[in-house]
């Protein structure tokens, strides 16, 4: 039985205030039997968090990481750095991480086995853009970005590690991709995975991400293969984040 997860991630928004504010509002309401909830701030507020939420049912985890453990690499932050600020997870492959900074489906798997290798759970983010989608492209895109992250740590890499399915063209646009657009990739998606290991399918979590908010994740969340949401915008008010926990 695959528990729903609502993940938030923050982006670059954040202060101390907000930080402290947001975590408390998401503390102060009881926990949910149907979902539970992470949050991704960055880095800077990461030990906030771990202050904040620890001993709490809310985990917490990082934007993105450096696939080396340690040593000159300026401005970067490793996997052990991530679990010594309580991380259980991490984001790889994120959209923006992909088309702002650079990261190649290789760089992305490089990722996923460093955060593995520390202990952290990935959460690995494939989706197609617009462009693609018209092209009928969807599915050869979402493979290729699956398929290299198996070739690197294979499919037992998924044994504890996230998927996320996050259309390019939903994410911070206010389109949302239909349940039914959704829940045909993320089908898809764990085919892929079926046909290489039917248990490790079967436990595996697929988040819908893109404009996920308190109107259409009910209908979402409800799909045969969806099993909750990774949120941007969204997760940046207790209030809101909470009532799309709570339509799980
Ligand atoms: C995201 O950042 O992964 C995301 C889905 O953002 P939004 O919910 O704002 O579309």
């Amino acid at each position: 039985m695959r528990k729903i997860l609502v993940a938030g991630n923050w982006k670059m928004h954040g202060s101390k205030a907000m930080v402290n504010g947001l975590l408390k509002g998401l503390l102060a309401a009881p926990d949910s039997e149907r979902a539970e909830l992470a949050v991704f701030p960055p880095f800077p507020y990461l030990a906030l968090a771990q202050s904040l939420l620890s001993g709490s049912s809310i985990a917490w985890g990082a934007q993105t990481l450096n696939p080396v453990a340690q040593g000159a690499h300026t401005g970067e932050v490793s996997a052990p750095m991530l679990l010594d600020t309580g991380c259980r997870y991490v984001l790889v492959g994120h959209s923006e991480r992909r088309s702002l900074y650079g990261e190649s489906d290789a760089d992305v798997a490089e990722r996923f086995a460093a955060a593995l290798a520390a202990g952290l759970e990935p959460v690995l983010c494939v989706g197609e853009t617009l462009e693609e989608r018209e092209q009928g492209r969807t599915e050869q895109v979402v493979e290729r970005q699956l398929q290299a992250v198996l070739e690197r740590c294979g499919v037992d890499g998924f044994r504890r590690a996230i998927v996320a399915y996050e259309p390019v063209w939903a994410i911070g646009t206010g389109k949302t991709a239909t349940p039914d657009q959704a829940q045909a990739v993320h089908a898809f998606i764990r085919d892929k995975f079926a046909s290489r290991d039917d248990i490790i399918a079967g436990q595996l979590r697929i988040l819908y991400g893109g404009s996920v908010n308190g109107s259409n994740a009910a209908d979402l969340f409800a799909r045969e293969d969806i099993d909750g949401g990774l949120v941007g915008g969204a997760s940046l008010k207790a209030e809101d984040f909470l009532t799309i926990r709570d339509a799980a």
